[in-house]
């Protein structure tokens, strides 16, 4: 599940087309494993129906799913651009812009390698494409849900707005519920809990741009930014590691770490 927000990248709205490259480039690497690939997007880089004011929230939530459906014709068109097969299914019925969503015949693409992208979230207001993603993964009998997000992981509060924010390594599901922890909303996690999908979250910034050099939430972070505009960097793929090696660690150095402390560690 991409947040729209990612593919807006330092801009905050709208399309960052080097990040969708960059994206799509990690997404192209997995399905070259042959691992069968649905994309679930959101729409926060163009709207988000709960905060649209004072607008009815059918009417306002309406705009957020038709977002979500213009960036999955994006990334479709990136992806495919790269010889990708992608395909745009949509929850409502918008012909020929994209195919209505039914779970036979994305699970028939899924096994032909085709990526498959999900638009217009479940295709109801006063639900959120974290839900979308719950209820799509439960539908193709996935195996886990990437969450790429602007932040590293989960956390028990904000870390963009506490210094003090622990990281969790591992959580249940049930865990996630019961904390009220803002990594998805309490639909999508059950919904999760509920069909035994396990659900990973990484930050695009730094797997997808910057190949786990340097993270978002730090000041620092913003030096990693270079790798946004296209120079050549190796890509660390979170995918392929965590498929690898069944856990994924993720170390980090700071820049004016101790030296001495470095070499010990
Ligand atoms: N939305 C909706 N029903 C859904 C999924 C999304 O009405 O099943 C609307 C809702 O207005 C939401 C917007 O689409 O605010 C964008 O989705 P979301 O906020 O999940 O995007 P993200 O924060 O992941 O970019």
């Amino acid at each position: 599940k991409l947040s729209g927000e990612v593919l807006a990248g330092e801009q905050g709205h709208g399309f960052d087309f080097d990040v969708i490259e960059t994206i799509c480039d990690s997404i192209a690497k997995v399905v070259d494993m042959g691992v069968s690939v649905g994309i679930v997007i959101g729409g926060g880089n163009f709207w988000r129906g709960r905060s649209s004011g004072s607008m009815d929230r059918c009417r306002a939530d309406s705009i957020g799913m038709l977002g979500t459906v213009m960036n999955s014709i994006a990334v479709a068109d990136t992806l495919i651009a790269k010889g990708v097969e992608a395909k745009v299914y949509s929850a409502v019925a918008m012909e020929p812009i994209a195919e209505i969503f039914t779970a036979d015949k994305v699970r028939a693409d899924l096994d032909k390698g085709i990526v498959t992208i999900f638009g217009g979230g479940t295709g109801n207001p006063f639900f959120s494409t974290d839900s979308a993603a719950a209820l799509r993964a439960a539908q193709i009998k996935a195996e886990v849900i990437f969450k790429a997000t602007n932040v590293d992981g989960v956390y028990d509060k904000d870390p963009n707005k506490f210094d003090d924010a622990v990281k969790f390594d591992e959580l249940t599901q049930s865990e996630l519920l019961n904390r009220g922890l803002q990594v998805m909303d309490a639909s999508a996690a059950s919904l999760c809990r509920d069909n035994g999908i396990n659900i990973l979250v990484f930050d695009t910034e730094v797997y997808s741009n910057t190949g786990g050099q340097s993270s978002k939430s730090t000041p620092i972070g913003a030096v990693a930014q270079f790798a946004a505009s296209g120079k050549a960097v190796t890509k660390k793929n979170l995918a392929q590691i965590a498929m690898a090696y069944g856990y994924v660690y993720v170390a980090q150095i700071a820049m004016g770490a101790n030296q001495a402390q470095t070499i010990k560690a």
